[in-house]
């Protein structure tokens, strides 16, 4: 393994990127996934091998089904200390973009052919499992391996999710146990990550990818999952930020993905999780910093959010019980609808302009 190629390819005086040296004493080989939001989006795949990490460049992230595979574009070797970079690569420089770590852990070698494919078992917090690499020449190119995730017993079928419905109320649930969220004033949206792409759907099960394309692309960038299910709002905001539905029937105005609930993340479902955890993991797989996707606010004391409502002209308030399952297609007493006026302006309330 050598390093000549990642250190000619780098300048030390302008990247914040690790340059070798050190070993440290641990018998235990590691892996690294790193989310790298370069030019071109892709996954870092990186093996410790021989004191250097192998890294591979997968475009579609990790495959996580069984049986199912990615291209995976074999790179120079990087330092072993890049298994801990996290950072800003500034523009201008090789790979200017964010690098962020998505899994790590440690592998276990099951097999190695003589042309090279691997064969590992990955311990990791999100990886765990095996997978295999094979030098498949694609389009003759030696760089074009392909990444598998092993067939094992029970492939995980691809599940078509319908969001879950709101029962309209007069007033506000009594008691503990309940979340307030603005009531969203634009087309309901599934949001489906698979291999890295994003795909649409409206609650009626129309394909909306192509429609709000801006916010496909958006979404790849903000969601740290390659394979996951989210539930939101695609609303459309005029110069003052309100969000107005006649804007989304125009085609005009600054599109948003309101994301407020997540039923699928690296492909295991989280449906049987209580909200309040579903919330938390939506926050932490949703990047808030990109512009274009946002998480909706949601509020303790629904008193006050629907007295905002009703000044700021908000379409209304929707009460979520805080232990509540996700139940798809369903419009059951645990999310609860306010109106309190018709469709027209809103504003969208906790979204700036990034
Ligand atoms: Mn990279």
């Amino acid at each position: 393994m050598s390093l000549r190629e990642y250190e000619h390819k780098r300048r030390r005086s302008r990247t914040p990127e690790p340059f070798g040296g050190a070993r440290e004493d641990d018998e235990r080989l590691r892996f690294v996934v790193q989310r790298h939001a370069a030019r071109r989006f892709h996954y870092d795949f990186r093996l410790e091998r021989d004191g250097a990490l192998a890294s591979w460049a997968v475009p579609k992230g990790i495959p996580l089904r069984r049986g199912e595979r990615h291209l995976a574009v074999h790179v120079e070797d990087h330092p072993l200390e890049y298994a801990d970079f996290e950072g800003t690569i500034p523009a201008g420089e090789y790979g200017a973009g964010t690098v962020e770590i998505w899994d790590r852990g440690t592998y276990d070698l099951l097999e190695e052919k003589r042309n090279g494919g691997l064969t590992v078992r990955l311990h990791g917090e999100r990886l765990d499992g095996v997978w295999t690499l094979v030098p498949a020449h694609l389009d003759g190119d030696p760089k074009n391996w392909l990444l598998l995730r092993k067939e094992g017993d029970g492939s995980t079928p691809t599940t078509t999710y319908s969001p879950m419905l709101s029962t309209a109320s007069e007033s506000l649930p009594p008691g503990a146990g309940w979340v307030y969220e603005p009531k969203w004033d634009g087309f309901r949206a599934l949001v489906t990550v698979s291999g890295g792409e994003v795909a649409l759907t409206s609650r009626n099960g129309n394909d909306l990818t192509e429609r709000f394309a801006s916010v496909g692309h958006a979404a790849r960038r903000a969601i740290r999952s390659a394979d996951t299910v989210l539930d939101g709002e695609i609303c459309a905001l005029d110069p003052q930020g309100r969000s107005r539905f006649g804007l989304l029937q125009e085609g005009t105005g600054t599109l948003v993905l309101v994301l407020f609930d997540v039923l699928e993340i690296d492909s295991e479902p989280v449906l049987a999780l209580p909200l309040s955890e579903r919330r938390r993991r939506l926050e932490a797989i949703v990047d808030a910093a990109i512009g274009g996707v946002a998480v909706s606010p949601q509020f303790e004391d629904g008193d006050a959010l629907l007295a905002a409502a009703r000044e700021q002209g908000l379409e209304g308030v929707v009460a979520k019980r805080s232990d509540s399952r996700y139940q798809p297609g369903r419009r059951g007493p645990d999310w609860r609808k306010l109106k309190v006026r018709g469709r027209q302006e809103v504003v969208v309330a906790g979204y700036t302009h990034g």
